[in-house]
């Protein structure tokens, strides 16, 4: 049988995927009104045994919209400056900003944070009574007067709005494109959690860090526990030959890829056993995020390597945008193809940038030794790097946008 909801204004808002940014919107939408339903593949939420970095761009909301600024203050680490360092010998080659430099000039914190608790915080945002779980999304049926969510358990749901918050293996991008576009970023990498009795020797340990050297990194930050979520990642050579992105790990191998390393990398990435490698993959730009009565929200819109740190943060400004177009569409009478299209236009460009910086970075990154490495060095290393490279990744506020063509006011 098919089921059916409403919201205020009548209009049915399902969202698939309860993930960081399909949580963001629905908590979003729920406060300013709206009654969106999601749906979830998963039996319960839960992350276990990874984190996530937040960035300024997104704890400003996470802390102004939707309330949980305390929460994560208290579960979160609040990331002490960015440091990059040369990977085999450890001297420092660009310390950018401090944590209170950061707050000045970002307006918000960076935070590590266990993934599990961030989205136990956003789930308690939505509230109750809007969450499926076990709910599997395997086909949508686009028709004039409504769109049919198909789940795998055999169930139907009725809306007159799908968006696919899905992720990076995101069902509802292939509705909308027809085929699978992922593409392999020529980078695989290990992911682990370690106690701070696991790294005596660590430096600066309530910073975030790049450890950099020819075709690999390691990066670390801490998280609210003490402990330090790291991601290391090493260049593949040619294409990624398994089926699955996840594959197991031989024991060590994550070591042996980092022979020669600075003490303190091995002594970290030693202590955790990385018992799988991850492939990274993004997908290209989209020329259009809304087909139907489908639109694409984060992973789903515009996965992107994480050697920003982007993925999460990007997910949480398209929830905020999104939930703004829909709510003005909703109050001037507009209608919701012209706030699905303005949410495109106000965050294609944004997503685009940080996708090919994020990819470019791994190459900057992963230089060997020589004089584009000392080049790069001295980049990192100047007075300007803050304003030249990220300034405007963590600097940006969203929500800040020009006015719509033909308003008042
Ligand atoms: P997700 O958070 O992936 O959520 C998608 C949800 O949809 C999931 O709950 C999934 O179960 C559900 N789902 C999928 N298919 C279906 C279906 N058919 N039916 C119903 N439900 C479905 N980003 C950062 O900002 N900072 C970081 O430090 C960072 N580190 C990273 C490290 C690694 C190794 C990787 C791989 C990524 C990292 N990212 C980081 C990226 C970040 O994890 C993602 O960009 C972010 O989770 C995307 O959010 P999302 O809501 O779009 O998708």
């Amino acid at each position: 049988m098919t089921s059916s909801f409403t919201t205020r204004s009548g209009t049915r808002i399902a969202i698939v995927g309860a993930g960081i940014g399909g949580l963001t919107l629905a908590a979003e939408l729920r406060r300013r009104g709206l009654n969106p339903q999601i749906y979830e593949q998963a039996a319960e939420l839960r992350e276990v045994g990874a984190a996530v970095a937040l960035s300024a761009n997104a704890t400003r909301f996470l802390r102004d919209r939707l309330g949980i600024g305390e929460q994560l203050a208290e579960k979160a680490a609040d990331v002490d400056g960015l440091i990059f360092r040369d990977g085999r010998d450890g001297r420092v080659i660009g310390r950018v900003s401090s944590r209170r430099d950061y707050h000045g000039r970002a307006g918000a914190p960076y935070y590590g944070v266990h993934r599990a608790d961030l989205q136990q915080m956003l789930k308690q945002a939505v509230g109750e009574g809007a969450l499926h779980l076990n709910k599997k999304c395997v086909r949508v049926e686009d028709g004039e007067r409504s769109a049919v969510l198909h789940f795998a358990d055999g169930d139907t749901v009725e809306a007159d709005l799908v968006i696919g918050a899905d992720g990076v293996r995101s069902r509802l991008r292939r509705e909308l494109l027809g085929y699978d576009d992922a593409q392999f970023s020529g980078c695989h990498g290990w992911r682990g959690i370690v106690a701070p009795e696991q790294t005596p020797s660590l430096p600066d340990p309530e910073a975030i860090q790049f450890w950099m050297g020819p075709g690999g990194h390691l990066l670390h930050y801490p998280i609210g526990s003490g402990e330090q979520n790291f991601l290391l990642v090493r260049r593949h050579d040619g294409p990624w030959a398994e089926k699955s992105w996840v594959t197991p790990a031989e024991e060590n191998e994550h070591l042996a890829a980092f022979e020669g390393w600075a003490p303190a990398v091995r002594e970290m990435i030693g202590a955790a056993p990385a018992a799988e490698r991850w492939a990274l993959f993004h997908r290209p730009p989209l020329q259009q995020w809304s087909r139907g009565r489908i639109t694409l929200l984060g992973d789903a819109a515009h996965a992107m390597v994480p050697h920003h740190g982007q993925g999460a943060n990007q997910s949480i400004e398209d929830a905020i945008v999104l939930a703004d177009c829909l709510i003005d569409g909703l109050e001037q009478g507009t209608g919701w193809d012209a706030a699905r299209q303005r949410y495109q236009d106000l965050r294609a460009d944004r997503v685009r940038r940080v996708q090919i910086t994020s990819l470019a970075t791994a190459d900057v990154l992963h230089l060997p030794d020589g004089p584009a490495a000392e080049a790069r060095n001295a980049r990192l290393g100047a007075a300007d790097a803050w304003d030249r490279y990220l300034g405007w990744i963590h600097e940006h506020v969203a929500d800040q946008v020009p006015q719509p063509v033909g308003a008042v006011g």
